[in-house]
């Protein structure tokens, strides 16, 4: 068999993993993950490539990760069009040839003119669990959500139908999480200090190799540019503003002044750079500062602006954490509203997966009943096009972003 024509690196031997519980009509309805209390637990294995069995009958392959409550991520069932009876590493390279032209498809209208900025691969959205791949102009970021996945996916394959199908990229560069020792390697070219691309007409500088996910906030895309169709003539506060994204698409819309505070000093001055390759003079005052003490410094100065954006980082970063993180968005949100001059605009949002919309909307209208406000709601917002989820995966429906007018 050509192992090599499948993104998936398989081991000589697939192992079975046994399913203690029947979760067949959960994994056919489209969610892709097991949990732990699924499985018989005297099965010993080591992470990697399973086949799932129950009661004695496969249903599929997935990924095994031994070390998380999330034990299996499902790659596909034994039912998906692409299976070939008996014939386990070509059933591996149809599903990878199709998986792979579903993604592109769906990008089809990238890059273009205006954007050359966007997620290729986005992990179950894409089929492609624990996998994001995000473009730069020339320069393709591979990241992973577990150490694990990079045994999982063979990159080689990767390298080899990114270059032939984007053949306008000059790197691609396989980007590890900030901590680690080796934080990434180049697979193909050389990763640049600075990689510039575009974004609805906006350009961006990022240093790829220390920045924050795999180079930039990409899913906030259509936000952003509505930010822009709602600032002309306003003074606008971006809080949490990392390098200024939602700052420069208010500078683009007209805003008089855009203030951007993040408590990073390397993303602040990310954004002081990012107006100037844009060649921007609108007034821009950057803040390295925690985002709390900013509101309440401007409290007591008795600053206003027309419009205040907050989108703080994932107060919830787990099932415990959500009581914490309710209270912390409803006070940067309450006290962020004070800010707001009569008739002002509010953009709130949340990128954390555990805090649904129902949740975040509550969370919304109790800023505002602690601030003595009333609103209306102007523009409901989520993740772009290019940030799929599978429909029974609401879980990976994460970002949120609403906007409301303050009477
Ligand atoms: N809106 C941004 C993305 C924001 S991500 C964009 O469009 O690109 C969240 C940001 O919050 C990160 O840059 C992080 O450095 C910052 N942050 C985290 N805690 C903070 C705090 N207490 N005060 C200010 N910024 C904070």
């Amino acid at each position: 068999m050509d192992q090599n024509l499948s993104l998936v690196s398989l081991p000589a031997k697939i192992p079975q993993l046994v399913l203690l519980r029947d979760v067949t009509k959960h994994l056919k309805r489209g969610h892709l993950w097991v949990f732990k209390d699924c499985f018989e637990a005297k099965q010993k294995f080591s992470s990697g490539v399973v086949e799932l069995v129950h009661k004695k009958d496969s249903l599929g392959f997935a990924v095994f990760q031994e070390d998380t409550q999330l034990t299996c991520r499902v790659l596909f069932l034994n039912d998906d069009a692409h299976t070939r009876k008996n014939n386990i590493p070509l059933t591996f390279k149809l599903w990878s040839q199709n998986n792979w032209k579903r993604a592109l498809t769906l990008r089809s209208h990238f890059p273009n003119h205006e954007t050359n900025s966007y997620r290729l691969i986005n992990g179950e959205g894409d089929g492609f669990c624990g996998l994001n791949i995000d473009i730069y102009g020339d320069t393709a970021v591979i990241k992973h959500d577990h150490p694990i996945m990079e045994k999982i996916w063979n990159h080689e394959l990767f390298v080899e139908w990114l270059r032939r199908d984007l053949p306008f990229l000059k790197c691609i560069y396989l980007k590890r999480r900030n901590h680690e020792e080796e934080k990434g390697e180049n697979l193909f070219g050389e990763l640049k200090d600075e990689v510039l691309f575009k974004e609805n007409g906006v350009v961006f500088a990022s240093n790829i190799r220390d920045a924050a996910k795999t180079g930039f906030f990409l899913d906030q895309r259509d936000n952003r540019l509505l930010i822009k169709n709602f600032s002309k003539d306003k003074h606008v506060l971006n809080l949490f503003s990392y390098t200024g994204g939602f700052s420069l698409f208010a500078a683009f819309g007209g805003a008089i002044s855009a203030t951007s505070v993040d408590i990073s000093k390397a993303a602040i001055k990310a954004s002081e750079r990012n107006f100037e390759v844009n060649n921007l003079t609108t007034k821009h005052t950057a803040v390295a500062m925690d985002a709390f003490e900013f509101v309440d410094l401007k409290l007591i100065e008795k600053v206003k602006y027309d419009l205040v954006i907050a989108d703080p980082p994932s107060f919830a970063p787990n099932q415990k954490a959500i009581p914490q993180a309710i209270e912390a968005y409803t006070r940067v949100f309450s006290q962020a509203l004070k800010l707001l001059k009569p008739g002002g605009l509010f953009a709130a949002s949340s990128c954390s997966s555990h805090i649904t919309y129902d949740v975040f909307m509550e969370i919304c209208q109790n800023a505002f009943s602690k601030s003595n406000k009333r609103a209306r709601v102007v523009y409901l917002g989520a993740q772009p096009t290019d940030h799929p989820y599978p429909l029974m995966m609401t879980e990976l429906r994460y970002l949120k972003f609403i906007l409301f007018e303050v009477e």
